[in-house]
């Protein structure tokens, strides 16, 4: 399902509107290319084209991203490997996850991993899923579990670790410390 009608889009496309990139994808039938709407080519006939919501999906459909607008290289562009591996960390709290076995998981370098982890979050994986265990921590701690307990849970070793990582993400001791 498109969320605008065909007319639409191929009017925001004629004129080379950027507020609807990544919103949906033209996708030209007669190049096999297709093109955010902004995209400065000629625009195609109504006849060559498909509209998609998603690059993935004009991906899929064997588009070639386009070479004058390169739609993957924006930052609205999410590769479905990368939700994966997202999903991965969320659901590998309880320990490290080595950034080789997410190469491994989804079949990428793990150097383009890190560069589009870099541009979407701004943060080193092993930084994300730090913090992303330290928050699941926060949150058991808060529900009244023991320390020990909530360090072994999000993949430390030693409570004195735990800690130390906890108070350098939260800028602060938790509430159970004792201050004699
Ligand atoms: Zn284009």
């Amino acid at each position: 399902m498109m969320k605008y009608s065909f007319d639409y889009m191929y009017e925001r496309v004629r004129a080379n509107d950027n507020t609807y990139d990544g919103l949906f994808f033209t996708c030209v039938k007669s190049t096999q290319v297709f093109c955010v709407p902004s995209c400065k080519a000629k625009t195609p006939l109504k006849k060559n084209i498909e509209f998609v919501n998603t690059a993935n999906e004009a991906l899929k459909k064997g588009y070639r991203p386009c070479k004058r607008c390169h739609p993957l290289n924006k930052p609205f562009f999410t590769p479905d490997w990368l939700n994966e591996v997202k999903q991965f960390l969320m659901t590998n709290l309880n320990r490290r996850v080595p950034d080789t076995e997410l190469a491994d998981l989804v079949n990428q370098d793990i150097s383009t991993i890190r560069r589009y982890f870099k541009t979407q979050h701004g943060l080193l994986i092993k930084d994300f899923h730090r913090k992303n265990r330290l928050e699941k921590a926060s949150e058991l701690l808060s529900n009244g579990m023991k320390e020990s307990e909530v360090a072994s849970l999000v993949g430390y070793h030693s409570v004195k670790g735990f800690k130390l990582a906890y108070t350098k993400q939260f800028g602060k001791e938790d509430n159970n410390e004792h201050r004699g």
